[in-house]
């Protein structure tokens, strides 16, 4: 069977970047669920859908087309339904909408198949909330990564002002511990670690040092 790298985690907890850093160096396929979750919450945004309608919100995720690429310099674009839509993906707003339309069960179950299908040999490394306990419970490799409130919010805080998005780091903060208690909250695939998960607190970490933690995870 084709192995598996889960990587679960709230909102700023690093799992983007170390993700795709982990999969780099295992030269194994990457899986960013949460940008599947933002982009249908965008595409709903755009078609005018009532983001709290659990059946309109599922047909929209049925219904749209989610490309994964990567431009000239090898930087990741998210195109959905044809339209670059990386910058705005970005935004706390998606954020928050993907938050929103995550919690419908049907909307979660509309998505299972595009998410399975990420898994191709000669590995998956696969980003989310419940990638290890729910995606990929037969996973053979799962990591849960934290860091404190304080640290995720001048994370994506610093993200976003490199990408040149003004932002307030105390509304934020707000906007990412509301976000995170729903998602834990939720009664459907809430954030929490599987039982089988090797437990990483980042706060204070270089980022060097918590991709070697990772991949210790990983037999040699
Ligand atoms: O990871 P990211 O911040 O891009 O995720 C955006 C939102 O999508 C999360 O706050 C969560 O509500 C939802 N999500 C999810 N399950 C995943 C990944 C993301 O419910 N596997």
């Amino acid at each position: 069977t084709i192995p598996v790298l889960t990587i679960d985690g709230p909102s700023g907890s690093g799992k983007g970047t170390i993700s795709r850093a982990v999969a780099d160096r295992l030269g194994w396929h990457y899986l960013d669920s949460g940008a599947i979750y933002r982009a249908v919450g965008l595409a709903a945004a755009w078609e005018s859908i009532d983001l709290s309608d659990p059946d309109a919100v599922a047909a929209c995720a049925a219904r749209t087309e989610i490309r994964f690429e990567s431009d000239d310099a090898g930087e990741p674009r998210v195109i959905v339904n044809g339209k670059d839509a990386t910058h705005q993906l970005r935004m706390e707003t998606a954020g928050a909408a993907a938050s929103a339309i995550a919690a419908h069960p049907p909307v979660r179950t509309a998505l299972l198949d595009l998410q399975k299908r990420f898994r191709r040999a000669p590995g998956l490394v696969a980003d989310g909330r419940d990638m290890g306990t729910v995606i990929f419970p037969d996973a053979g490799y799962k990591v849960f990564l934290t860091a404190s409130a304080e640290e995720r919010a001048k994370r994506r805080y610093k993200q976003l002002k490199d990408k040149g998005v003004s932002v307030n780091l105390d509304s934020l903060l707000h906007e990412i511990a509301a976000r995170d208690e729903r998602d834990a909250g939720r009664a459907v695939a809430p954030l929490k670690p599987a039982l089988d998960a090797v437990l990483l607190d980042s706060t204070g970490m270089p980022i060097t040092e918590v991709i070697e933690r990772v991949l210790a995870v990983l037999p040699d």
